[in-house]
């Protein structure tokens, strides 16, 4: 490994809105950081909010048919 190359680091409160703390390491001088999200909180990771829906990738290939078939290679037998 090189030495000198690698900056230092700090470790760091990070404080969420929802009241979930961690610390983590970081290489910024402060030593707290105030997030608005964490993976306790948001609705992805909570199972609150479904990524895909049903019907959602039918719904967007619905959306943009006309926009993949304008980009698709016109008849090569010319
Ligand atoms: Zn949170």
């Amino acid at each position: 490994m090189q030495t000198e190359i690698h900056p230092t680091t700090n470790a760091i409160k990070v404080m969420c809105t929802c009241g979930n703390n961690f610390n983590m390491n970081s290489t910024m001088k402060r030593k707290e950081m105030h997030i608005e999200l964490c993976f306790k909180c948001h609705s992805a990771y909570t199972g609150k909010r479904k990524i895909a829906t049903a019907g959602a990738i039918e719904k967007f290939q619905k959306k943009f048919n006309a926009y993949t078939k304008a980009i698709e290679p016109k008849d090569k037998s010319e």
